[in-house]
């Protein structure tokens, strides 16, 4: 790490970035409360997800799941339905998981960092922000908005996210908040730090000027905002291992038949089309009770992960009109249901930005494989029509879809959807 020239004052940075955030803060409907579980709920919301696409789930998950009681209370469908479209299911998951503990210990969450830390799914960010905003507690936090102005700030060479990176930032980050004028509140510090890195010290094309730590900061005196952070090297697509699945679509009218994943793993506790990594496995997926018979290959579907690439390839398939549906037959699912392709594609069950990528793409009007008939005739139309109903889901990941060359088209029968980043 290279000092800048003149290293900046802890307590004259702090009290400016704190003045800063009181002037321009946004107001958000989960800074108007003190309850440490709604707090925990929204950073748990905007980790990797932007603020406008939080406020509505935030506000209606508080509606639902109103305390940390009525969360541990709920099954797991419900919470992960609730969740639909927000992406990263592993955050609702782990939020579900921590509210049962802490139910188990009366239903109050700790009143400090480091008892927050021991609750599963709260990590030192969440415990800092919990801790400092809700309570008033001088506990630091680092993300990736204030890693990202602190290693400006204060020229921090290292890879941000390599453990002595995150040793730097994190002592940085204490520095301040123990330099924090006294009438000063610990949350705003936190706060104003994570604003300023979402509003103005932003990756690219920062606005220092009018930023409270312009005639503090290294990268802006030596005119290094280009080069600071200090990122990782990015894995390139093809550089990433590949999960090839083969899943069956079964379709009953405007329902679909699908599996649901066990609460661990890739994917766990949301639903998709039953799947495997062979056909015959796929259809060991389906159990006894409801046996497919496959039909032809429909298209392909990827979905990029941080470390990982998705690839499924979609085939059509049938069971006997009268097929009881029995436990699955593969051990990395828990159940087996028909539901309707709308609430899959409709946010209102919990499935994958990949599952609801495959689904809208199976209720395409247009695609050629919409030809294809059906186990039940009944109600096609109101199938295709829901393709039209799903929001816009909110995860990093990328799903692309190319459809078999071997099919006669309709019309153009390749289409890409690409989910955003915050
Ligand atoms: S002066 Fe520029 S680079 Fe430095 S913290 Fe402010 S916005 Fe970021």
């Amino acid at each position: 790490m290279t000092p800048p020239a003149a290293a900046p004052a802890p307590g004259a940075l702090a009290a400016a970035i704190v003045a800063h955030y009181r002037r321009v803060r946004r107001e958000l409907p989960w800074r108007a409360t003190r309850d440490p579980y709604a707090i925990w709920v929204s950073e748990v919301m905007l980790q990797q997800t932007r603020v406008a696409t939080v406020i509505p789930y935030w506000e209606r998950w508080m509606a639902r799941f109103p305390d940390v009681r009525a969360l541990a209370a709920a099954p797991l469908d419900d919470v992960l339905a609730a969740w639909a479209g927000l992406g990263y299911y592993s955050r609702a998951r782990n939020l579900h998981r921590g509210a049962q503990r802490v139910a188990e210990g009366g239903g109050a969450l700790p009143g400090d960092a480091a008892g927050l830390r021991a609750v599963p799914g709260i990590g030192p960010y969440t415990a800092g922000a919990i801790a400092s905003i809700a309570y008033g507690e001088r506990a630091p936090l680092v993300d990736g908005n204030v890693a990202r102005v602190l290693a400006r700030i204060f020229a921090v060479e290292h890879d941000v996210k390599s453990s002595i990176g995150q040793r730097t930032l994190w002592q940085l980050a204490g520095t301040l908040m123990d330099a924090l004028p006294r009438d000063a509140a610990p949350g705003d510090l936190n706060q104003g730090l994570m604003e300023l890195g979402a509003t103005v010290c932003t990756p690219r094309a920062p606005a220092c000027i009018g930023c409270p730590a312009a005639s503090a900061c290294a990268a802006h005196r030596d005119d290094r905002t280009d080069a600071l952070p200090t990122m990782p090297a990015r894995r390139r697509a093809d550089e990433l291992p590949v999960l090839a699945q083969i899943a069956l679509w079964v379709a009953r009218g405007d329902e679909v038949l699908l599996a649901r994943r066990r609460p661990d793993g890739l994917y766990g506790g949301l639903w998709e089309l039953p799947a495997g990594a062979t056909l015959a496995a796929a259809r060991r997926a389906l159990g006894a009770g409801a046996a497919a018979t496959p039909g032809e290959p429909l298209f392909t579907e990827e979905q990029q992960l941080t470390h990982r690439r998705v690839r499924v390839d979609v085939v059509a398939a049938r069971v006997a009109a009268r097929a009881r549906l029995v436990a699955p037959g593969d051990p990395g699912y828990d159940a087996l249901a028909w539901h309707r392709t709308a609430d899959a594609v409709g946010g209102t069950l919990g499935v994958s930005s990949l599952t609801a990528a495959i689904l809208r793409r199976l209720t395409d009007e247009n695609a050629p494989w919409s030809s294809t008939p059906r186990p039940s005739p009944s109600s096609p139309r109101a199938t295709r029509r829901s393709s039209t109903a799903s929001p816009r889901s909110a995860t990093t990941s990328t799903t692309t879809t190319s459809a078999r060359p071997r099919r006669a088209r309709r019309r153009g029968s390749t289409s890409s959807s690409t989910t955003t980043a915050r």
